[in-house]
């Protein structure tokens, strides 16, 4: 299979101005006869459906939530980044093109990043425009902070609930299109498989989560936004619903998944606590803008933190990092928490801890400015650990909270399988093998505000689309396969609950397709992920039945998933035998523990086929060319 990423010829400038140029439009009046199915009402699932139905064309939105707002994006704290320049602090389209290659450790697509740096402004505009509550200067400017990766303050945000405002405004809009009749919007319906005729997506097959019912959706192109794989991990800052299946529904319907070893694991989130948690919660990095990150330099050190001196203080990001300090992006913020508690400085009960301490800024900028800036996060760390962040350090740790990859797209938002389009976190998106923060949000809009609604219409102007309806061959097959494998969950009749064995995949996927890796330990997981798959098909308990509402079959059939898409992930963390971004592999690294990447073997995005249960995919490689940013190591010091 050859991959084409369908790059417009040209500048990279003019790419973007030229593409909508040359793509074909679909004349008002008959956009009405094309129908959408968009999955998914996030941020970038709410945002496509609407500017889709604005434009003319009948959507269909479905969400397995019981409101569009529920979507995990709702959780996004500290903000959205775009090339404004409204501090006029030196950014510009080009310096947040070269900063979000860079951040991504030179693993993303350049053409797509560049377009994404322009749009981010247009985004701003869209969000205000709406009333999205930006934070404001005293002089009514949108105000900004700053994020990791960058030395240019670019994070637009309405205090610590930027992903909840944006939501809002993207819901607003759906709403409208949602009363005027020309969005279907379909909540509590769980998307379960795709439906493909002739080589192209056509429909999607759910379950109605209240009464059990299959039904079947039609339409001439699908569009998936239905968020990320986080939660394979099983412990991370994602809402305890986000999983793997649409997505990899879809790959084992021949579309291919890309980079899935590329997850970031966030510095700033709570510890783990106990065995029997079930969710981690972040601090946002907005707080890396005030907070000083520290361990003390003496192992096994049981003061208070209150009690430890300056001088017997390592604010190490600040040593190691001296440009970006505090202000390092995720992965290398992440591994150095974690290289300070393996050389036994942690602190906490586990020792799987380092302090965000915000007595200087509270010193210099008095309580009140940090209580207007950060207040709901510190109401929120007192609510779960008890402690006072205004008088005590905040203990963190890294944690699991991305995922850069995805189904693969090309620079149309299109899969390989043809009308299948898929945004926001659940393509491999633009940010290569690092995110850097703010960065999600902005793509998840640029895609849903500003790209599919100019690239999906040239698809099916040019599409040939055969009449179908629930009839058709293909679209009976895929409902009894989805009917088949309900049933083959409630008859398993075992003893372990779902959560029993994602729990343990978690683990396993934390120690050694975590947030470092080598050939041992993906070796090692690679043995096992079948291992408790076959135990989970032989004793996992689902009470009630398949037609009713049941969470513990939604649960299982999540896990199921979760239990094959594990062994793309190590497959794919195994093959790249390089370190880049958040793929450590600590075989590859220079003498001061920093990541090392093998350019000339592994400038590539890895899609995968699927093969098969247990089966190895076959990996076919879209080469990345950089003409625009220099290949070069990765400093933040
Ligand atoms: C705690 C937290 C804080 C964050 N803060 C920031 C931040 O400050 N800035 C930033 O840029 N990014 C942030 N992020 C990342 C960002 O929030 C997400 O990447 C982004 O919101 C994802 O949006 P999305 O629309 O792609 O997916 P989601 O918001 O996850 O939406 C997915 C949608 O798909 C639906 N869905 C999924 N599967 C199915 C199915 N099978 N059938 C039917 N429906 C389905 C869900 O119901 C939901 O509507 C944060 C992430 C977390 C976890």
């Amino acid at each position: 299979m050859k991959l084409d990423a369908k790059i417009p010829e040209g500048p990279i400038q003019d790419k973007w101005t030229k593409h909508k140029f040359d793509v074909k439009l679909i004349n008002p009046a008959n956009k009405r006869k094309y129908k959408i199915i968009v999955v998914g009402t996030g941020l970038a699932g709410a945002s496509a459906a609407a500017s889709l139905s604005e434009l003319g064309y009948q959507v269909e939105a479905i969400t397995f939530h019981d409101s569009s707002r529920r979507a995990h994006s709702i959780a996004a704290q500290g903000g959205i980044n775009s090339a404004k320049n409204y501090p006029n602090d030196g950014d510009s389209v080009w310096r947040l093109f070269y900063d979000t290659v860079k951040g991504g450790d030179f693993r993303s697509r350049e053409a797509n990043v560049y377009r994404l740096a322009q749009v981010s402004v247009d985004i701003i505009d869209q969000a205000t425009a709406q009333g999205v509550p930006f934070a404001r200067e005293y002089g009514g400017n949108l105000a900004n902070r700053s994020f990791g990766g960058a030395q240019v303050s670019r994070t637009f945000y309405a205090r610590g609930q930027t992903g909840q405002q944006l939501l809002l405004g993207a819901y607003q809009a759906l709403a409208k299109e949602v009363e005027s009749g020309s969005v279907k919007l379909r909540t509590r319906k769980e998307m379960m498989d795709i439906i493909v005729v002739d080589g192209k997506a056509r429909g999607v097959v759910t379950r109605d989560l209240v009464t059990g019912e299959l039904e079947t959706h039609l339409a001439d192109s699908v569009v998936l936004a239905t968020g990320g794989y986080g939660n394979v991990f099983y412990l991370s800052t994602n809402a305890q619903a986000c999983n793997v299946t649409a997505t990899y529904r879809a790959y084992k319907k021949g579309a291919l998944f890309a980079n899935p070893c590329y997850t970031q694991i966030h510095p700033t989130c709570i510890p783990v606590s106990g065995d029997y948690q079930s969710k981690l919660t972040l601090m946002s990095e907005s707080l890396r803008n005030d907070g000083r990150i520290w361990v003390p330099k003496a192992k096994g050190d049981k003061r208070k933190p209150r009690e430890i001196p300056e001088n017997e203080r390592d604010y190490y990001l600040e040593r190691k990092y001296p440009s970006f300090g505090n202000l390092s992006p995720r992965d290398i913020s992440s591994r150095s928490a974690k290289e300070a508690c393996d050389n036994g400085l942690g602190i906490g009960a586990t020792g799987y801890g380092v302090y965000l301490d915000f007595k200087d800024a509270i010193a210099r900028l008095g309580r009140d400015t940090i209580e207007e800036r950060y207040g709901n996060l510190f109401e929120m760390y007192e609510r779960i650990t008890g402690d006072n962040p205004y008088e005590t350090p905040m203990m963190i740790y890294p944690a699991s909270h991305y995922t850069m990859g995805g189904l693969w797209v090309d620079y149309n938002l299109m899969s390989n399988l043809e009308g299948l389009h898929v945004i926001g976190e659940a393509n491999f998106s633009d940010h290569g093998a690092n995110r850097l923060g703010a960065s999600a949000l902005m793509q998840g809009l640029a895609d849903g505000y500003f790209v599919l609604p100019y690239t999906i219409g040239n698809y099916l102007a040019t599409a040939d689309l055969k009449k179908i309806d629930a009839n058709t061959p293909e679209c009976k097959a895929t409902v009894k396969e989805v009917e088949d494998k309900v049933n083959k969950l409630i008859n398993v009749n075992g003893t372990k609950t779902p959560s029993y064995f994602h729990r343990k995949l978690g683990k396993l996927m934390w120690d050694n397709v975590g947030m470092a890796r080598n050939e041992a330990g993906l070796k090692h997981a690679l043995e096992e992920i079948p291992k408790i798959r076959e135990e989970f098909w032989k004793d996992v308990k689902i009470s009630g039945t398949g037609a009713e509402y049941n969470i513990s079959l939604e649960k299982a059939s999540r896990v199921a998933d979760f239990l094959e898409f594990a062994e793309i992930m190590a497959y794919d963390a195994l093959d790249r035998d390089e370190s880049a971004g958040a793929h450590f592999r600590e075989e590859h690294q220079t003498p001061d523990g920093e990541a090392k990447r093998n350019d000339e073997d592994y400038r590539y995005v890895a899609a995968w086929e699927y093969k098969g249960v247990g089966q190895r995919p076959e990996l076919h490689k879209e080469e990345l060319k950089f003409e625009n940013v220099k290949l070069a190591v990765r400093s933040y010091k």
